[in-house]
């Protein structure tokens, strides 16, 4: 064990990790999946730009990086690495799990992976969401942000930030509208008291 580690260099300790990582989210979201499948939606707002943005996210977060760990087609792009800066992608993977975690613990059968509206949906503002109004895009945001650390290859590691901010930016604010317009003052009062995706600064 210890000599096929001695053999590996920071590279592929870094590809593994990004492989258990994908893992361990995919494991998070099975339960919420396959619970929310059967709660019925009483409204979507599935624009076009809305579909185009999910695919251009799943791309940049998920098949690019996954292209350049398990193909060597992307290595002309590859850039070197060091101790640290493997270390600051993982915690700050780790950091993303967890919250991930919590926002599915706290959303419920509210959760769904587009704009949709489930029967009978309630604002949950309790457990993280008191904190920040999109807690769930923000854990998406420190999974953007850990790939560049973690992964040293200048499209694999830059692809996720173009990606998931592509589907945040386009889809933040139809999310608040959709909110808006189903929960009223409610939510705007819910939004007086919370920003986005960092306490107290945006
Ligand atoms: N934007 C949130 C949720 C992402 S999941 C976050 O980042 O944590 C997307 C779905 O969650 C949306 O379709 C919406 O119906 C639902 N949603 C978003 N905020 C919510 C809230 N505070 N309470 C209940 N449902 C919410």
């Amino acid at each position: 064990m210890y000599s096929v580690l001695a053999n590996l260099d920071l590279e592929h300790i870094a590809k593994i990790i990004w492989a258990i990582y994908m893992v361990l989210w995919a494991a998070i979201r099975f339960r919420p999946n396959k619970k929310s499948r059967k709660t019925g939606i009483s409204f979507t707002n599935r624009s076009p730009i809305e579909r185009f943005s999910m695919a251009i996210s799943f791309t940049g977060l998920g098949i690019i990086p996954a292209i350049w760990v398990f193909t060597n087609l992307l290595d002309k792009f590859d850039r070197p690495t060091n101790f640290l800066m493997v270390l600051i992608g993982t915690l700050t993977a780790i950091a993303a799990l967890i919250l991930f975690r919590k926002t599915h613990k706290a959303l419920g059968k509210m959760w769904s992976h587009s704009l949709d509206l489930r029967d009978d949906h309630k604002l949950v503002s309790e457990g993280v969401y008191k904190y920040v109004r999109h807690p769930m895009y923000s854990a998406f945001w420190l999974w953007a942000l850990a790939l560049p650390f973690l992964l040293s290859n200048w499209i694999a590691g830059f692809a996720g930030i173009i990606g998931f901010g592509t589907l945040f930016f386009l889809r933040v604010g139809e999310e608040e509208k959709m909110m808006e317009q189903q929960f009223g003052e409610e939510y705007r009062e819910y939004c007086n008291r919370t920003k986005r995706i960092i306490p107290n600064i945006y």
